[in-house]
């Protein structure tokens, strides 16, 4: 097995949305298990810390990484079965997600028009359990490959094994810095079912003249909810951000009541345990943080949850005001913010 070729002092800074300079010692375009193979046999790379690196769209950058970089580049989209209920896609982990969402949508697939126009790759769609709109990866997935570094083995995964949660999975665990999504496997539903269960996505419906949703087809569902991502979130092209920066926090029905007895117009949503999540941006905005900047780093003016890049802004500038966001919100309200990016 031949040494994979690696480039050396890699600038990072066009492969991640907030647009930060860092250079990666070693760098590694990865098509599939044979290159992950080849890596593993070879005592120098195999020895190096590892990122594996998709869209670097959840992503903070803080520092020069000293270790190689896997950037996830395999690409492939196709059918590969179909039951009663069913039509099963596969997509390989260096598909663009949007680009993906999009191909389903014009082979008349339905299942996944509510998570249109999130950046990054499918390959890294089942990290966090991308969410977006009433709908998260694991309500569509069926299975995927991955290479187990300690192994040296592609595993496959079904839902259960990946243990999905709010923006978590395994891989964020026991396989954290273990496992490279290879490709994943969706299950999309052959009945049509539309998901304008969120107001905004309603309400685009609305202005389109469908007066009961469910007459929506798909690619209307997938067009409101690109209309209202493109409306209310800064374009990675034009302004560095990862999206939200920080997690909708958790709390007990306890906390939430004591809250909202204190803070009128606190914005919360009751989960299926009894629990409460809390509007992150809503904390933060009542903080005063929407609009103002430090340096370069700045928290952007249509949305509190998300930190962007005015230009040259370093990682480290980024996670001071996330820092300083973070001490806020807890001094006002008791509530710890926890960041969704990856820090690195
Ligand atoms: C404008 C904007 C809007 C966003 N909106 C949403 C949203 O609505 N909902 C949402 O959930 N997220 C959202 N995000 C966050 C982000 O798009 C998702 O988390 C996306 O899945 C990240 O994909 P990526 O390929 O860019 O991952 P990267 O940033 O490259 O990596 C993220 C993490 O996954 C790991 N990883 C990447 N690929 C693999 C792989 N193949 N195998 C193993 N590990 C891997 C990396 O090591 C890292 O830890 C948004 C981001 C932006 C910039």
């Amino acid at each position: 097995m031949s040494s994979p070729a690696t480039q050396h002092d890699f600038s990072l800074r066009a492969l991640n949305t907030f647009g930060i300079e860092a250079r990666a010692q070693a760098y590694l375009p990865v098509d599939g298990a044979d290159t992950l193979r080849a890596v593993r046999a070879d005592a120098t790379l195999a020895a190096l810390p590892r990122l594996v690196l998709g869209g670097g769209s959840n992503l903070l950058l803080t520092q020069d990484f000293a270790g190689l970089v896997l950037h996830m580049r395999g690409a492939g989209i196709e059918v590969v079965g179909e039951d009663e209920d069913f039509t099963y896609v596969r997509a390989a982990a260096g598909e663009n997600w949007h680009g993906f969402v999009q191909w389903t949508l014009a082979q008349g697939l339905s299942g996944l028009e509510n998570l249109s126009l999130i950046p990054g790759s499918v390959g890294a769609a089942p990290i966090q359990n991308i969410g977006a709109y009433g709908i998260e990866l694991k309500d569509r997935f069926h299975e995927l490959r991955a290479f187990d570094f300690a192994a040296g083995e592609v595993l496959t995964l079904d839902r259960a094994a990946c243990r999905f949660g709010y923006r978590d999975s395994v891989f964020k665990h026991e396989l954290r810095d273990r496992a490279v999504v290879l490709d994943v496997t969706f299950a999309l539903p052959k009945r049509w079912q539309p998901n304008a269960n969120y107001a905004d996505v309603a309400q685009a419906l609305q202005e389109k003249g469908f007066s009961d949703a469910a007459q929506a087809s798909a690619r209307d569902i997938a067009d409101a909810v690109i209309a209202i991502r493109t409306r209310k979130l800064p374009d990675p092209a034009k302004i560095g951000n990862a999206g939200s920066f920080f997690k909708n926090p958790i709390v007990s029905a306890q906390q939430r009541d004591a809250l909202l007895a204190q803070h009128i117009g606190l914005v919360s949503y009751r989960q299926d345990d009894g629990s409460y999540k809390l509007a992150a941006g809503w904390l933060i905005d009542r903080c005063g943080w929407k609009g103002k900047t430090m340096g370069a780093a700045g928290v952007y003016e249509k949305q509190a949850l998300v930190l962007v890049n005015h230009g040259g802004a370093s990682g480290a500038d980024i996670a001071q005001l996330a820092k300083a966001i973070q001490d806020d919100v807890m001094l006002k309200f008791g509530v710890a913010l926890e960041p969704e990016p990856v820090f690195i």
